[in-house]
């Protein structure tokens, strides 16, 4: 049986120096930033290090951004991004300007001058679009934010404004693999207190590795976003999946857990 190739998937970019992803399935200007093309210079940070407070100067961490805007939106102006200090929730805001927000972890918008901005390393950056009726939503996902429903959020989001969830595209950007991303029980029971017993259970693994040493616990964050994209009736075609682990691409992305938590910070960015 031939297996047949995925029509969609995620592009790399390059302007500047910048490198960034795009995926296919989202028709409305976005990226998730990589590494490349910053002004960082500290090991950790380099190069394109987009979090604040993480050990560049402010001014750094805001050259960073006009050059990533730029790359990806033709004008580095960071007056136009909504931003907001992200605390692992499921509180999301409709954004109706750039600035900084009160405390959550995602936008939603239809209005074409905001640049909707999440911040992630090894968190799930979410992207949602329902290209005809042009609205966006950025989500980040964390394993909290993701048990609390913050994808159910985002459809409900652009559907309580007139979307017919059928409508909405997602794209779940790089991030940390099932592969990567080893859990502990109180992780497996948190999360089965959430969303149920059957929901951990298909999403949290069990494997040895290597193998013959003690079974370990592996949470697939992106299939658990991915069900609740479906379950919020999204359909499963229309929702692109990683295909990058953050933690297996240290060199090319930020990973929380491939550098002990000293590391820079990445952005997804999406505007009408
Ligand atoms: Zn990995």
């Amino acid at each position: 049986m031939q297996i047949q190739d995925r029509a969609t998937h995620f592009r790399e970019k390059e302007k500047n120096g910048v490198v960034y992803l795009q995926a296919d399935n989202i028709p409305f200007p976005h990226g998730f930033s990589t590494r490349a093309g910053g002004v960082s210079r500290a090991e950790h940070l380099f190069s394109l290090n987009l979090g604040y407070g993480r050990g560049d100067e402010a001014g750094t961490v805001d050259e960073n951004y006009r050059r990533f805007l730029g790359a990806v939106f033709g004008k580095g102006d960071l007056s136009f991004c909504a931003m907001a200090p992200q605390v692992h929730s499921a509180r999301i805001f409709y954004a109706d300007r750039g600035g900084l927000y009160p405390e959550g972890d995602g936008f939603y918008t239809d209005r074409p001058d905001v640049i909707l901005t999440v911040k992630v390393a090894d968190c799930l950056p979410i992207l949602l679009a329902d290209p005809e009726k042009k609205r966006i939503a950025a989500l980040h996902a964390g394993w909290r934010g993701t048990a609390a429903g913050i994808a159910l959020k985002g459809v409900a989001a652009l559907v309580g404004m007139g979307s017919d969830p059928e409508s909405i595209v997602a794209a779940i950007g790089p991030s940390i693999g099932v592969c990567c991303y080893e859990v502990d029980d109180a992780f497996y029971q948190a999360v089965a207190h959430e969303r149920g017993e059957a929901f951990a259970a298909s999403h949290i693994v069990r494997r040895a590795e290597p193998a013959g040493s003690a079974e370990r616990l592996y949470a697939d964050l992106a299939g658990m976003n991915a069900a609740l994209l479906r379950q919020a009736g999204v359909p499963a075609e229309k929702i692109l999946l990683p295909e990058h682990c953050t933690a297996c691409e240290p060199e090319r992305f930020f990973s929380h857990r491939a550098s002990g938590g000293r590391r820079g910070t990445m952005a997804a960015a999406i505007s009408l």
